[in-house]
């Protein structure tokens, strides 16, 4: 009799479990489907009286094994649930919990970590929402934010009180790809932790949406919580929008329940195409990506008319060492993305000048590289954070914090690398 070969989905890796899921799901039975079927319904048919009340009762209960009970889409449904299953495996997560963007994923996740009185410590360069978020809203709530610069660790835990309630930092820092030591602070997050009370613990929250699961696993780091933008690398295609937030299980019920309650609950026809297209083909993607960024970062380091390039793959970056520590993905391989950021020659006035006309030359010239904001899809974006994407940060604070004007982001996708390299050849030819 043949032998039988019958490995669990976890004896796979990663990139080939992302492909085909887990098929005794509980979310649905696709044993017979190729492709999990999309649902469309926002509220489900209950058998009795007895059925409903209890869907609403074992709602966001976790010790509950039984299937979940649905009963309408903005408390759980299918195909999202079958989204958040996958992307909890992704980064080494307990649970993953879907919302329409990422920017509602991370006013859910500090949503449910923060009350009035509290306190945040984050990281002074952030994307220009979440600064706005922490800097216009939260404080309306009584949730105030020291920022520090927290690629100096201790700089984090000065900035501690006993409010102290979220530690919160992207990594690479968008956009200027600073690296922060998720091991480092979060080693240090739970030394404190250990002399608190459990409500009073401070929880870790990193945005791993530059990194992507493929090339960083926070969670593995220490971290308590991942933030992500699924309208990025993991949609893959910039077709949709999403946000997930990705932890331990004490924290899904939470997040289940403020998703209920305010709203912000990822659409199941958004939630397909992520889970079809986008984070089934998001190695293979993060692969080529960012060989193609080695290539065109090391294309700008030797160009004459750029003076600084960010790149956490190229030997110069700065934090090259951490880069290759933390930056890993599954296989073991270092994944340094495929995010640039770099500034033209001259002094803040000339190079701010140099950036305008080389955006603008490659908007109106170039074919293989858009100008437009958000990143990581397969079509290559070319973007001026100052002025564009971090807006909301005021201007010396950006100045203070080595964001210049004439700071360029681009975000390498899967076009043919010498194409992307002789567009922009050309177009800094022309500065
Ligand atoms: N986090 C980072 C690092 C981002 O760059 C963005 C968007 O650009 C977000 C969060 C917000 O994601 P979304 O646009 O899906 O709300």
């Amino acid at each position: 009799m043949a032998e039988r070969h019958r490995r669990t989905p976890e004896q796979y890796r990663l990139r080939t479990r992302l492909i085909h899921g887990n098929r005794e799901n509980v979310h649905w039975d696709f044993d017979h489907h190729l492709v999990p079927p999309m649902s469309a319904s926002s509220a489900y048919r209950l058998g009795s009286a007895h059925r409903g009340a209890e869907g609403f009762e074992t709602f966001a209960a976790d010790e509950d094994e039984r299937p979940p009970i649905y009963v309408y889409d903005r408390f759980d449904e299918p195909t999202r649930g079958m989204l958040e299953d996958h992307l909890a495996d992704a980064e080494a997560g307990e649970m993953a919990v879907c919302f329409a963007t990422g920017m509602a994923a991370i006013s859910a996740a500090l949503g449910v970590t923060t009350q009035a009185g509290d306190e945040i410590v984050a990281h002074h360069t952030l994307y220009g929402c979440t600064y706005s978020l922490l800097t216009t809203w939260l404080p309306r709530c009584g949730v105030t934010t020291h920022f520090v610069d927290a690629r100096e660790p201790e700089s984090v835990t000065r900035a501690i009180t006993p409010r102290t309630r979220v530690v919160y930092w992207e990594t690479p820092v968008n956009p200027t790809l600073e690296l922060i030591d998720i091991a480092a602070v979060t080693h240090r997050v739970k030394a404190i932790n250990a002399e608190r009370l459990p409500d009073e613990k401070i929880v870790c929250i990193v945005d791993n949406t530059f990194a992507t699961p493929y090339c960083q696993r926070p969670l593995q780091h220490g971290a308590d919580l991942v933030v992500q933008s699924l309208t990025k690398d993991i949609g893959g295609f910039g077709t949709d929008m999403g946000g997930a937030a990705i932890g331990a299980m004490e924290l899904h019920g939470p997040l289940l329940r403020y998703r209920k309650d305010c709203g912000g609950a990822l659409s199941p026809k958004s939630a397909w195409p992520i889970l079809v297209y986008g984070l089934p083909t998001l190695p293979a993607r993060m692969v080529n990506q960012q060989k193609s960024a080695m290539r065109v970062a090391k294309f700008l380091e030797e160009h004459p008319k750029v003076r600084q390039v960010s790149y956490p793959g190229l030997p110069s970056f700065p934090q090259h060492a951490l880069a290759r520590k933390q930056m890993v993905s599954p296989e073991g391989r270092f994944a340094p993305g495929s995010i640039i950021y770099f500034v033209l020659q001259g002094d803040e006035q000339t190079a701010a000048k140099a950036a305008e006309w080389l955006i603008n030359t490659i908007a109106r010239e170039a074919y293989s590289i858009t100008l437009a904001v958000s990143l990581g899809q397969v079509r290559t974006l070319i973007e001026g954070p100052y002025a564009m994407t971090h807006a909301a940060l005021p201007d010396e604070v950006k100045r203070a914090r080595g964001l210049e004007p004439g700071g360029i982001r681009l975000s390498i996708g899967l076009e043919d690398w010498h194409d992307i390299i002789a567009d922009l050849a050309f177009a800094l030819g022309q500065v």
